[in-house]
């Protein structure tokens, strides 16, 4: 039988909802159920793929070329289940769903409305979760209180109702915020978003309360009074000191416990999950035998959630090789200068590595950070965009030709990299015109490679066959393979039919990898992802050099 758990925020936004369900996630997984979670975004657009980074963090890429919420990312890190297409949609697309549907004539002529036709459309995307686990967790984004979200509260409430209280559980996580002048954490706002649950007729029987310091019991009896709540079931939830601590610290507040018990699963509450690998991961945090420096040269990097899988990814890395690795990031303008000035940004680093990017503001900087890199053989690392940049930096300087660019952003030019129009899917031809739709229309999810032989990334992968997830839209050109090869930089990854580079790397170079995918999608704390653990592996070994 499946249970539901719908989650909910109130108070403000940024509660760390995401990492909350992921925990709790991890720790049902962890008592030996299966889990499955999703999250329903209540914004319009059809999936994040068109927003910018800045507003909305990074775009997770799953497996079958989703483009989705970076909760997803916390969900599969913690639970190590492959995220897909049917764990996350928005209210673009429910309402994409429902017009289509309109248009099709298959309503048979009735009004359409927000209830019960797009209540109807949310409610069916979370029953066909039903069977495919023990728990399904369900995220709403947005807070309790917000227009957007209604529709999605009353899907949820309808949903509740009927599946039974045995079946489903509302859980609502909200903030305490501490009042300096008071000296005293507050509870009137969490009162006030359960009642503003209440009033859509959600009734919630946990509560997460997040706050940045102890909370007393006398404060979470009031809630409990005030808000019709278990007192138990009042659960203080504190900052943690790293959000692998996460599962941990909600284990010993009893989350889990108190979660099955109100599921009427008492003889279950009360034994204990396997938080072995979760302690493992901490111990490593807690006690590093060395600390190293990645400078990340990109363009989003004033808000941290832009690249928030490449961020876990490179901790996995320091986790696997008992390093702490402390993240510079430099906005790539900043390189668009001369040796020196490079120079000293980069100052104490151990890697460079550039990651995903779009657009020409800031490709400069990262051609120039790639140079720096190569000639100065230090560790480098370019993802997706990274590759793109690495391959024009040598095609420049050490192939001489001056007008290489990216058709992304210069339309004159020798194009080494180049708009990609047609690819292989599943045998399919996949094809693209420079005019399509920007949305969902890049080269998405997990597509195979063939690594070279004898190849630093084959010996790193341990394989030649690999798959990794994709998302861009431009390609290097395959031309320039020899001429390139030459010069030492050796494209060891190719697409199966051979027509597209997929990783780069040099042989006269301690560790220069650039690879066309999104490697940190797949890194877990359990599972580091092999190239960053190599790559922080040689930032190490850089380190005792200087
Ligand atoms: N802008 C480049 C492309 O579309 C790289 C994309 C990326 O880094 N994800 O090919």
């Amino acid at each position: 039988m499946t249970r539901f758990i719908f989650i909910t925020g109130g108070v403000v936004s940024s509660l760390g909802k995401g990492l909350g369900s992921a925990a709790l996630g991890a720790l049902l997984q962890a008592r030996g159920y299966k889990v499955r979670l999703c999250k329903l975004d209540p914004y319009l657009n059809v999936d994040p793929g068109t927003m910018s980074p800045f507003q909305h963090g990074e775009v997770f890429v799953t497996d079958d070329g989703a483009e989705t919420d970076l909760d997803l990312g916390h969900y599969e890190r913690f639970t190590g289940n492959p995220a897909c297409q049917n764990d996350n949609v928005t209210t673009g697309r429910i309402y994409t769903n429902v017009l289509q549907k309109e248009r099709r004539g298959e309503y048979l002529g009735a009004t359409v409305q927000v209830i019960p036709h797009v209540t109807n459309e949310i409610k069916d995307f979370i029953a066909e979760k039903d069977g495919t686990a023990d728990f399904v967790l369900c995220e709403i984004g947005g807070t309790v209180g917000d227009i957007e979200s209604l529709p999605f509260l009353e899907a949820i409430r309808q949903f509740g109702n009927e599946m039974g209280r045995e079946r489903a559980l509302f859980l609502h996580v909200t903030l305490l915020p501490y009042i300096p002048a008071a000296g005293e954490l507050k509870t009137k706002p969490t009162q006030h978003s359960v009642k503003e649950l209440m009033a859509v007729g959600i009734r919630p029987r946990i509560l997460l309360c997040r706050a940045d310091r102890e909370i007393d019991q006398s404060d979470l009896n009031k809630i409990a009074l005030f808000c019709n709540i278990d007192e138990e079931k009042v659960i203080p939830a504190l900052d943690a000191s790293s959000i692998y601590e996460v599962p941990l610290t909600y284990h010993k507040v009893g989350l889990d416990t108190q979660v099955l018990d109100a599921f009427g699963l008492k003889d279950e509450a009360k034994k204990e999950p396997d938080l072995g690998a979760w302690e493992r991961i901490m111990r490593r945090i807690k006690n590093p035998e060395t600390e190293v420096t990645i400078a990340v040269v990109g363009k989003y990097t004033n808000l941290a959630d832009s690249y928030k899988s490449l961020n876990e990814a490179l901790v996995h890395g320091g986790i696997a090789n008992k390093a702490k690795v402390k993240i510079k990031f430099i906005e790539a303008t900043l390189f668009d200068q001369d040796e020196a000035g490079i120079a000293h940004e980069l100052q104490g680093v151990n890697g460079i590595l550039v990651p995903g990017g779009f657009g020409e503001r800031g490709a400069e900087g990262k051609i120039k950070a790639a140079q720096y890199a190569r000639e100065k053989k230090i560790p480098y690392f370019g993802i997706c965009f990274g590759l793109q940049m690495a391959v024009l930096e040598a095609v420049r300087n050490q192939l001489g030709i001056d007008k290489a660019t990216s058709s992304e952003f210069d339309e004159d030019g020798e194009h080494v990299i180049g708009l990609m129009t047609e690819w292989t899917k599943d045998n399919k031809k996949e094809e693209r015109g420079s005019d399509t739709d920007l949305g969902g229309t890049m080269r998405l999810g997990a597509y195979p490679a063939k690594l070279k032989e004898g190849s630093k990334v084959a010996e790193i992968y341990g394989t030649t066959d690999i798959e990794e997830r994709h998302r861009h839209r431009f390609e290097v050109n395959i031309n320039y393979k020899d001429r390139l090869e030459e010069q030492g930089l050796i494209f060891s990854g190719l697409s199966p039919d051979g027509n597209l580079p997929e990783i780069c790397e040099r042989n006269d170079h301690p560790w220069f990898i650039g690879v066309q995918y999104h490697p940190e999608l797949k890194s877990k704390p359990f599972d580091p992802h092999p190239l960053f653990v190599s790559f922080i592996e040689a930032a190490i070994a850089q380190g005792r050099l200087v």
